[in-house]
């Protein structure tokens, strides 16, 4: 059975005062049995969230990663840097990363590999482009981006794998898709794994919408039958406002 999850991604929001604040007042929250909930700050607060949260049921996860072991990569973080102070989890492929920084498919495919080798958990983020939508061109960029990032894996690396679309005109603009879009690309992504793949592998695989998501919509998007929760940025930076997505199943 897949799991039901929901990650908030902070992006580059909260220094340390307010990244311990957050905390605290999740970790006073009472997590639902049946949810996965997990929260990435920035790097430099990865740390101090591994050791807040230590003994809750609330998991810390990277929002990047580069996908050498270690050498002469300015500013970039390695994967055993992440496992060695207890961050097994990354966010790859984040629309923002793509756009602003330039990740293509390629470099992300690499990340997602290195990741999986060394029994990383990966958010795969990935999603279409208004121009994208509007040209009627979105399952066929949602493919690609599948093609390259996450289909070249072997099965029993999909164990590690949760797929978070996104589709970009909906990420921070208070604009989501409606609760019938998201399913029917959520569909339309089990069918691709499961033609890729196996059915069986299809579904076990957690597939989060993320793109606005807030309390007051959370509950129709996720009861879409191939939702398996949401990747939260906005919404994550408030205790009261995640949690209640967090209890929208
Ligand atoms: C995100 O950045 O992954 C995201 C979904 O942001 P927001 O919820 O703010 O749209």
């Amino acid at each position: 059975m897949r799991k039901k999850i929901v990650a908030g991604n902070w992006k580059m929001n909260n220094d340390l005062s307010e990244t311990e604040i957050l905390l605290r007042e999740l970790k006073n929250k009472i997590i639902p049995d049946a949810v996965s909930v997990m929260v990435a700050p920035t790097f430099v607060n990865l740390q101090t969230a591994v050791q807040l949260l230590e003994g809750t049921e609330i998991g810390v996860a990277a929002q990047n990663m580069y996908f050498e072991e270690k050498g002469a990569f300015t500013g970039e973080v390695s994967m055993s840097m992440l496992k060695g102070i207890g961050v097994d989890t990354v966010i790859l492929g984040h629309s923002e990363r793509r756009s602003i920084f330039g990740e293509t498919n390629t470099i992300i495919a690499k990340k997602v590999q290195a990741a999986v080798n060394n029994e990383m958990t990966v958010i795969f983020c990935f999603g279409e482009e208004l121009k994208d939508r509007q040209s009627g061109s979105h399952f066929e960029v949602v493919k690609e981006q599948l093609d390259t990032g996450v289909f070249t894996l072997f099965e029993p690396a999909w164990k590690n794998v949760i797929l978070a679309y996104e589709p970009v005109w909906a990420i921070g603009t208070g604009v989501t898709a409606s609760p019938e879009q998201a399913q029917e690309m959520h569909g339309f992504i089990r069918k691709a794994i499961a033609e890729r793949y196996t059915n069986e592998l299809a579904e076990n695989v957690s597939i989060l919408y993320g793109g606005s998501v807030k309390p007051n919509n959370a509950k129709e998007i996720f009861n879409q039958p191939d939702v398996d929760g949401g990747l939260i940025g906005g919404a994550a930076l408030n205790a009261d406002d995640f949690m209640a997505i967090v209890n929208a199943f």
